[in-house]
């Protein structure tokens, strides 16, 4: 789309915003139940387009991209009528007599930017959020997904006036004509550079926003962590999408006195979740870069399970690594691939260093039997969000926020917690006429009864 149909479109928003009739909260529920039924429709159409992107299997889009999604359609469809009446709130005796109320009001054009690893579950989640609440939205689809944002498009064009909502395709200079323009909230997904560069365009504009980024999560395993389910869910939360999943575990670090014992407990899960089957429920990686890229990163390392690669398919096995330097690419940057480093630990001394030497991660995971561990460890580290004794799971919890913290992200999403970042909170004081005390009014004779 050229910059000139982009601003008659985000004129037309504006006008979209005025129309009352059209952002009443009956009509926002009426609009979330079509496009839940559009998505439905759509189901096979969304599961050969997320294969067709990079061969995601079938029960994977199932459950990480349409089960969310429709999860979140029901809640926003059972609850928003409650959420967005105003909440009234105990007057100050100072105003005396009032009623004071919270308004939740929409923030007006939002723009989304989406990355491709879970191409529709991560466009279309903060939309919802963002039109149930009231905004208008313009979706940026990520350019690596391009059948997924196919239909994307099929699906906005079916139930959305563009001035309600639109998807603009399109890679880099696309987003950068749209961060031009001036939108009333940003809601950004994806790496932690372009975080900053998305930080930076809207920051001329002040533009309140919210971004879910990324980073190094970090994964305890503790002598006493029940090592069997452990490897189970170490491996299904770090392969599920070939590790290209935003909270997936970044690297381990076992107990010294159990490393050995672990390492071949993760091999064995290995083993039985995809050997036997030939990876046939198993992700690729999006594009050539990406291979070329994680292929890099296992140079010269000490590989202790997987490595074989096909950059015909790009395909790139499950592949554990044994205590990389720490000053090698694979640790220099988020992995975002199927690539697992395992180091090991003695001391919680030692545990510290390591953590505290990357930015705060988006998650963390703790693998203990041990309260007191799990709680030293919890309140040692900052992170986003985390889980005790599995992987990843915190994310299907609608009624848990979900964010990062300091470079893994900016605010938080999700359920209700969507619902407070697409609003802004408008307070409202209603002074009453039947009584004026005229205490605050000049001449102020009264100074000495405030002493
Ligand atoms: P990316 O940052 O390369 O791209 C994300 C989006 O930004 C795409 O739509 C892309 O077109 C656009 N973009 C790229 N360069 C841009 C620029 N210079 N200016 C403006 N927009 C630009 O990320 P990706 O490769 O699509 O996704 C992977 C990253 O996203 C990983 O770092 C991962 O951790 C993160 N991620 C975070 C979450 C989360 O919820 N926190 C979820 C998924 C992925």
């Amino acid at each position: 789309m050229k910059e000139n149909d982009i601003i008659e479109l985000l004129k037309s928003q504006d006008e979209f915003l005025k129309t009352t009739s059209k952002t009443s909260v009956e009509n926002r529920i009426s609009i979330l139940k079509k496009l839940k039924a559009s998505i439905k429709a759509h189901e096979q159409g969304i599961v050969d387009a997320i294969y067709k992107d990079f061969q995601k299997p079938e029960f994977e889009v199932l459950t990480t991209e349409l089960f969310v999604v429709y999860k979140e359609l029901n809640l926003f469809i059972k609850n928003l009528k409650k959420w967005s009446k105003p909440k009234s709130v105990s007057s100050a005796w100072l105003n005396f007599p009032s009623s004071d109320k919270i308004h939740y009001v929409p923030w007006g054009k939002v723009l989304v930017i989406a990355p491709w690893n879970y191409p529709f579950q991560l466009a279309i989640t903060p939309a919802i959020g963002a039109i149930a609440t009231g905004n208008t939205v313009v979706l940026k689809p990520s350019e690596h997904a391009s059948y997924t944002a196919g239909v994307l498009v099929k699906i906005f064009n079916e139930v959305f006036e563009d001035q309600q909502a639109k998807i603009i395709t399109g890679a880099v200079e696309t987003a950068k004509i749209l961060l031009e323009q001036k939108w009333d909230y940003v809601f950004f997904t994806g790496s932690v550079p372009v975080g900053r560069i998305v930080s930076e365009q809207i920051a001329k504009h002040m533009t309140p926003h919210t971004l879910e980024l990324g980073g190094k999560n970090p994964c305890i395993v503790d002598s006493t962590a029940k090592i069997d389910v452990t490897a189970k869910r170490i491996c299904w939360g770090k392969f599920l999408n070939a590790g290209q999943t935003c909270i997936a575990p970044d690297y381990l670090i076992i107990d010294s006195k159990i490393k050995d014992e672990f390492q071949k407990k993760l091999i064995s899960s290995l083993k039985e979740f995809y050997s036997e089957t030939s990876y046939k429920d198993y992700t690729r990686l999006i594009h050539d870069s990406h291979f070329e890229k994680l292929t890099g990163f296992l140079k010269d390392q000490n590989i202790i399970y997987g490595g074989e690669s096909d950059a015909e398919t790009n395909f790139l096995a499950p592949t554990l690594v044994d205590s990389p330097d720490l000053s090698s690419p694979l640790m220099n940057e988020e992995i975002f691939g199927p690539i697992l480093p395992l180091y090991s630990y003695s001391t919680f001394d030692e545990l510290e260093e390591m953590i505290t030497s990357f930015e705060k991660p988006l998650s963390l995971y703790v693998f203990s039997e041990r309260k007191d561990f799990v709680k030293q460890v919890n309140e040692k580290f900052d992170f986003g969000g985390g889980v005790i004794n599995d992987t990843i799971v915190h994310f299907v919890n609608d009624k848990l926020p979900f964010g990062g913290v300091g470079a893994s992200g900016v605010g938080n999403y999700h359920g209700r917690a969507s619902f407070n970042t697409f609003t802004r909170q408008k307070p409202i004081v209603n002074r009453k006429t039947w009584l004026d005390i005229p205490i605050k009014y000049p001449p102020y004779n009264r100074v000495n009864s405030f002493k």
